[in-house]
């Protein structure tokens, strides 16, 4: 059975948040059950990690109430939020995403300068296999245990309900509430398989993609596609014996990115290798991300890159929702099998039956009319 406060405060498989205290759990569900919208959007403005949580909870909730409340605190915090850095970062499972966001977030979060405050960082994940299988690949091992102690960030795993556009939707809502409670640093994680990258790409200013030698020709053209989204290839592992081979994978995947369009930003994609293990390029690797928003602020791309993108989600979350009320309309749902019958079978063609279907979506006669 769940305990009082486990819900608001998230403890799921996979999950890294330190074991709360009895009495931390007393506080905050007794705060779940009397927190107003405003309370929250308060919470969440004064960077509060664990009304954060919640409210990040509600959104990925499937019950109406819940959305609706979900709907009118992301509006509220949408004027706090978009003043950050957005970076997708994708790799095949091994490559050593966790690893290097662990020393990525290690170094944003410290003191790289004296007098230099250490900045906050929200590391978001979307795990299409959460999705397919019921397991997950990024959020069934604990990962990024020493960034999940520091106060400085917030880590959250994939949801683990619903289909990818359901998922990527509720991840750019996390994303703002994450920007309104002062994540400057947002990291959106994925991994290399299915369609999640494209979403992620959708919803980031800078796409990173991690990589390592020896993943072979097939696997290699099997990254095209994610190679030709890429802002930065990042050869991971470039530690002891593998040096020299992670150098010249470096040096294929820079040739390689010559191959692509040159993308409209202004920027010219790069490779660089690094070590998560050593910390070798990790300072390097912010650096060339600070280097692209530099640019890309200067010559316009960065603001309407997100304008698209924001256009993009709308369009999105209209198709999805017409989608949804067409599968649960009454009429459709009772000519629908029928018509994938004849369809099979050949009586009528896909698009005469798909026309009929559209037709009573839109001007559905009473029952028994048609
Ligand atoms: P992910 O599945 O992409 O998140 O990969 P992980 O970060 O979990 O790393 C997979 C494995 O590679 C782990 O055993 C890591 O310890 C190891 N690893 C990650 N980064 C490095 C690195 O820079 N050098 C070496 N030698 N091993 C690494």
């Amino acid at each position: 059975m769940t305990k009082p406060g486990e819900s608001a405060l998230r403890i799921r498989p996979g999950c890294v948040t330190p074991e709360p205290s009895p009495d931390l759990i007393a506080r905050y569900s007794k705060r779940r059950r009397s927190l107003s919208h405003q309370q929250t959007v308060d919470g969440i403005l004064r960077g509060d990690r664990a009304i954060l949580a919640q409210a990040i909870t509600l959104i990925e909730s499937s019950r109406a109430a819940d959305r609706e409340l979900a709907e009118l605190i992301v509006e509220d915090c949408l004027p706090h939020s978009g003043n950050s850095i957005r970076v997708g970062i994708t790799g095949v499972p091994g490559a050593g995403k966790s690893s290097v966001i662990e020393r990525l977030g290690a170094y944003l979060t410290g003191e790289r300068e004296i007098g230099k405050p250490g900045q906050k960082v929200a590391v978001l994940a979307i795990d299409p296999s959460s999705q397919l299988s019921g397991g997950s690949i990024l959020g069934d091992k604990t990962r990024m245990q020493s960034l999940a102690t520091s106060d400085m960030a917030f880590i959250r795993p994939s949801p683990s309900r619903g289909s990818l556009g359901g998922v990527a939707q509720r991840t750019r809502e996390a994303m703002l509430l994450c920007e309104a409670a002062g994540y400057h640093n947002i990291l959106v994680e994925t991994v290399g398989v299915g369609q999640s990258e494209t979403a992620v790409h959708e919803m980031v200013d800078f796409f990173l993609l991690i990589t390592l030698t020896g993943a072979g020709d097939e696997l290699q053209g099997m990254k095209r596609g994610v190679m030709e989204l890429a802002d930065l290839i990042a050869v991971n592992k470039a530690d002891g014996a593998n040096l020299a081979a992670v150098e010249r994978a470096r040096s294929e995947a820079e040739n390689a990115l010559h191959y692509f369009p040159r993308p409209a930003n202004g920027w010219t994609p790069r490779a660089l290798t690094c070590s998560a293990q050593t910390n070798r390029g990790i300072a390097e690797l912010w650096n060339c991300v600070l280097e692209y928003t530099g640019l890309t602020k200067a010559n316009g791309w960065f603001s309407v890159n997100r304008q698209n993108q924001t256009r993009r989600w709308m369009r999105e979350i209209i198709e999805q929702g017409l989608k949804q009320r067409f599968e649960s309309h009454p009429a459709i749902r009772r000519r629908m099998e029928a018509l994938e019958r004849d369809v099979e079978e050949g009586r009528t063609t896909s698009f005469r039956a798909a026309r009929t279907l559209l037709e009573i979506y839109s001007d559905p006669k009473p029952a028994g009319t048609r």
